[in-house]
């Protein structure tokens, strides 16, 4: 959708109607509080904001400054976000508000998650109105994607449900530095996960990301348990996080504490932002770090960015033949019928609309 043709759907409004009291905080002495959505638990005084920058504390009530406060939409293929187990071959409507809780050197939308709400142009879209537009586009799931959207959870949330009683699905696109409560209870609320893991290792989270490994992996073990659809990115980034030895402690961190059959992507870095120094990603390196996952028994590993590599397409990991060929974000052939493989009616673990 064009922007002339979103701003038609959508409305402007005032500052007023995008600020709504938050969740998740603590309040303290001196009208003073304490964030608690995400592990950085900002201590914030009054009239402050918290790292994220859209969340401010007015006079000891904590609230959000971006509810339906959208600063980019799009329609994308689901198979762009990557989420390769989720209805392939359809369409989400996806989009974003400002602000990050990270602050990764290698971001591909900084000029939307590194600003405040004010510093973007941004379009009124409350919750029940997103989920229309997205049925008029023949969207079968909303995805919050493109920032963080743990710093837009409330309207993350209130969007899920009106997606849910709209009958469309929700997919969050994010970093996974969340804390375990507001977590849980975005699990239940919506359909699909994908987690981008930046790295293997606390001093890439330290230095590249500005956070920490430990709370994105417990993230990943509390979304397995709770049975919410998960997927996994690792954007490898030349000489910082490509080290056969990562891999390889990856590969048996998911293996033992979320299962073999998680899928993996491993995508290729395009110097960005901070890291414009780097060259992009070599095939070679994606090729091995699959190589060396795929050794470890991980059933469902994948190489994205390179449009109409083999690792593109999902294999039944029994029979070994495409069930769902991909080149690119176009989906050529789905070879499922009811969730399992045509050829030998092995289940294939995901969210099929077939
Ligand atoms: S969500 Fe924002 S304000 Fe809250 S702890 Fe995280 S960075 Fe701080």
């Amino acid at each position: 959708m064009n922007r002339r043709a979103f701003l038609a759907v959508a409305g402007l409004a005032s500052d007023a109607q995008y600020t709504v009291e938050a969740k998740f905080y603590e309040k303290l002495a001196h009208k003073k509080i304490k964030c608690k959505l995400c592990p950085r638990e900002c201590v914030i005084d009054d009239r402050e904001r918290g790292y994220c920058g859209v969340r401010e504390n007015r006079g000891g009530t904590y609230y959000t400054l971006v509810h339906s406060r959208v600063s980019s939409a799009h329609i994308d293929p689901i198979e762009k976000k990557p989420l390769f187990h989720f209805q392939p071959g359809t369409l989400a409507f996806s989009l974003a508000t400002a602000g990050c809780n990270v602050n990764c050197k290698m971001c591909q939308n900084w000029e939307i998650s590194q600003v405040r709400p004010e510093q973007v142009r941004a379009t009124y879209l409350p919750p029940r109105r997103l989920a229309a537009v997205a049925k008029e586009n023949r969207c079968l799931a909303i995805a919050y994607t493109y920032s963080e959207p743990i710093i837009f959870y409330e309207y993350m949330m209130d969007s899920a449900e009106a997606g849910r009683a709209a009958g469309i699905k929700s997919a969050v696109i994010s970093g996974g530095y969340v804390s375990q409560d507001p977590l849980k209870q975005l699990c239940r609320a919506v359909d699909a996960i994908k987690i981008d893991l930046k790295a293997f290792s606390q001093k890439f989270y330290k230095e590249v990301v500005n956070g920490e490994l430990k709370p994105v992996l417990d993230a990943l073990v509390t979304i397995r348990k709770l049975g919410t659809w998960c997927e996994i990115v690792y954007l490898v980034v030349p000489t910082l996080n490509d080290s056969e030895e990562e891999f390889r402690g990856l590969a048996r961190w998911v293996k033992a504490n979320l299962g073999a059959d998680v899928p993996l992507h491993f995508t290729r870095f395009h110097p960005e932002y901070l890291l414009k120094n780097l060259p992009p990603t070599p095939l070679k390196t994606l090729e091995r770090a699959k190589a060396i996952c795929d050794a470890e028994g991980l059933q469902f590993v994948y190489i994205g960015n390179v449009p109409t590599h083999p690792a593109e397409n999902t294999y039944c990991p029994k029979c070994k033949k495409a069930v769902v060929e991909r080149a690119g974000f176009t989906v050529n052939a789905l070879n499922l019928r009811k969730g399992k493989c045509k050829f030998c009616q092995t289940s294939i673990p995901g969210v099929w609309q077939l």
